[in-house]
């Protein structure tokens, strides 16, 4: 048995005496949060970001945001904090089904149909189109109104925080930006990647070598947000400026950083307020829009 197996095991093992049943241990389908959204809206005809909320990190926002949701005993659903399972964790880098990426164009455009619940007010909706628009100065990615042809296509929503799946599902793909919380342009852009195929940053294949985890400053239940995933990373650099790069505190229980940057501790992570030029280039590369491979 390796040592560092031990040493996850005993984290578990405490976290599990401390504070079983844990807080996030999740059941709701999100069948079942659709059917809640008419309780959950709030605040109709405006944005309720706070100054203070504009400043905080993508995963200060997206922690904040998804505190409460699922609560109800059964199984997992979300993992990494903010990344909805729904038949399986797919992936697009590396890509691991068949329909985890969205189809290019012939054209050399990469459409993704898109419908965005009336529900919001028109300053919300127009908030998540700038977020959507975002992508296309810089990639071949095209975020489009879903028509009725359209099979595969984003359904956005309020509700129940902050919540996309990895890549291309198939069928209605629910990705949820919650009235409260979550209208914020990098948030916006996060959840839109994750669409796109990619996870965080801090659990991509390399990490080890640039972050350190410290895993007795994470908070009971939440060990799982910290495991490594087998990305190929698109001959990318570890970015900390990436908006797919959550801050230092992420699920702390302490206020002790759960995690720090190697080999300097003191270089600033998970601060971005956009995509990075690495999160435009991975777009480009996983796509291969204009001839990037
Ligand atoms: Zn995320």
């Amino acid at each position: 048995m390796s040592p560092a197996f031990v040493i996850t095991l005993t984290f578990t093992l405490l976290c599990v005496a401390q504070c079983y049943p844990s807080k996030r241990i999740l059941s709701e389908t999100l069948a079942e949060r659709e059917d809640s959204q008419d309780f959950e809206y709030t605040h109709p005809m405006k944005l309720n970001n706070s100054i203070e909320e504009e400043e905080l990190s993508v995963s200060a926002l997206i922690e904040k945001a998804n505190r409460n949701i699922g609560q109800k005993l059964d199984k997992p659903l979300i993992v990494f904090g903010d990344i909805a399972v729904t038949g399986g964790l797919h992936n697009a880098d590396p890509c691991t089904s068949k329909k985890c990426k969205w189809v290019k164009s012939p054209n050399g455009k990469v459409y993704v149909p898109y419908e965005i619940s009336t529900r919001y007010s028109p300053n919300e909706t127009y908030k998540i189109e700038e977020g959507l628009k975002s992508f296309t100065t810089s990639t071949c990615v095209r975020f489009r109104p879903r028509n009725k042809d359209d099979k595969d296509y984003l359904y956005i929503m309020t509700g129940s925080g902050c919540l996309s799946s990895i890549g291309r599902q198939g069928g209605l793909q629910k990705l949820f930006l919650d009235q409260e919380g979550c209208l914020h342009h990098h948030v916006i852009q996060h959840e839109l990647l994750h669409a796109l195929g990619f996870h965080h940053e801090h659990v991509r294949s390399d990490r080890d070598k640039h972050i350190r985890i410290l895993r007795e400053n994470i908070q009971c239940g939440e060990q799982h947000n910290f495991n490594k995933v087998n990305t190929t990373n698109l001959r990318t650099p570890y970015d900390y400026n990436s908006v797919m790069q959550y801050g230092r505190d992420f699920f702390s229980k302490n206020g002790k950083p759960t995690m720090i940057p190697i080999p300097d501790k003191n270089v600033e992570i998970g601060k971005a307020k956009k995509m990075s030029p690495n999160d435009i280039l991975r777009v480009n590369r996983l796509y291969e829009c204009n001839g990037y491979k």
